[in-house]
């Protein structure tokens, strides 16, 4: 069986000797030694100049967070080509969802299409950096400097990756990563906060804490969105092999675009200036039934590739059923085909070769 992806497990032992802190300290959460060790470290790791780290206990939360103190209850421009959880988040917050196309080779949102769809409610735009493929991040600060708005951007996907010579975390007002079993970058569950302004980063921390200001006090209203210690173990456990992780995920990556050549199908363009990380291996095919008889034919050969992502969000069924025709034709022919460290070339090369039979 070979999945859509696999999570990267550190040897036991390198796992077990960062939980032995934990149980060593008797000090399991509310940040311990090993997560303040962790944003020490991921710091270093991704070169960040201007922004403060918080590491959290999921992807959600953050965006949660993010929405919370920016999006006051108005509408939020943003993409309907992401994971639920950029949609879901903006109305879980009590805002309004306003969706803007992707563009049609980088399947990020339009930077072109978001000034009509400001409006006087207008309060964020909530862009994703799609498969770690950096939004045009200049042209959108220019527009919401023009109209006064805050930028939160879905990193999710954009572990390691820079743009234009800095971590992608660095861009917009907030900036978010998920730290999913599943991401690039794991601690089970978990992710992490970006953000360079200090005040907001107060704000920020004090919202994932309860809003507590020491054991009595309260800054505001807060919730608990802490990483646990033991999450952290796994992170500190699995950032030494990153390197490795990428320089693998990249031969398989331009392994599968070179025996994918001729197939009839279309691949994702990198923003140039992008230092990438090789989170996904998306492929669009002409037709959904194309897509549909490669799918079927794969699960046959016990392949399973995924439909991400898969509905477009304008579909949901508690969004407004606006139209975002590329984001509806991309998501109806696409699939993320299998990659993780340890698929072989060998796997690599068969996949590709039955999708060049299915597709043809
Ligand atoms: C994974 C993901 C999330 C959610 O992260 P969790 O850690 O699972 O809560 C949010 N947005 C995008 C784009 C994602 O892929």
């Amino acid at each position: 069986m070979i999945p859509v992806t696999k999570s990267f497990l550190p040897p036991i032992e390198e796992y077990t000797k960062q939980v032995q802190r934990a149980y060593d300290n008797g000090w399991l959460t509310n940040r311990g030694e090993l997560v303040l060790e962790l944003e020490q470290k991921l710091t270093d790791h991704l070169s960040l100049q201007n922004s403060t780290i918080t590491c959290m206990n999921n992807g959600t939360i953050p965006l949660q967070i993010a929405l919370k103190l920016l999006g006051e209850g108005g509408e939020v421009i943003t993409t309907p080509f992401s994971y639920v959880a950029t949609t879901s988040s903006i109305v879980w917050e009590g805002c309004t969802p306003v969706f803007v196309d992707i563009a049609p080779h980088h399947w990020t949102i339009d930077e072109t299409l978001i000034e009509a769809a400001i409006t006087e409610k207008t309060t964020c735009i909530l862009a994703t950096h799609v498969f770690g493929n950096p939004c045009n991040v200049d042209a959108i600060e220019a527009i919401a400097k023009k109209h006064r708005l805050y930028v939160i951007y879905d990193a999710a996907h954009a572990f390691g990756v820079t743009y234009k010579g800095k971590s992608i975390f660095e861009y917009g007002d907030i900036s978010t990563c998920s730290f999913h079993a599943t991401k690039l970058f794991h601690t089970g569950e978990g992710g992490a906060v970006f953000c360079k302004d200090p005040e907001l980063q107060h704000r920020i921390f004090y919202s994932h804490n309860f809003g507590h200001n020491g054991p009595t006090g309260f800054h505001g209203l807060g919730i608990n969105g802490k990483m646990s210690e033991l999450s952290a173990a796994m992170g500190l456990a699995v950032l030494p092999y990153l390197e490795n992780i990428l320089s693998k995920r990249k031969n398989l990556y331009k392994l599968y675009l070179e025996l994918l050549q001729d197939v009839k199908a279309t691949f994702q363009q990198i923003r140039p200036g992008t230092y990438y990380n090789y989170a996904y291996f998306p492929i669009v095919f002409s037709t959904e039934e194309k897509m549909i008889k490669v799918e079927e034919g794969l699960r046959k050969a016990n392949i399973f590739p995924r439909r991400y992502f898969y509905p477009s969000l304008n579909k949901l069924p508690y969004t407004d059923h606006v139209s975002c025709k590329v984001s509806e034709y991309i998501s109806s022919r696409i699939l993320c085909l299998p990659l993780f460290h340890d698929l072989s070339t060998p796997e690599v090369a068969r996949i590709s070769d039955s999708i060049k039979n299915l597709a043809s």
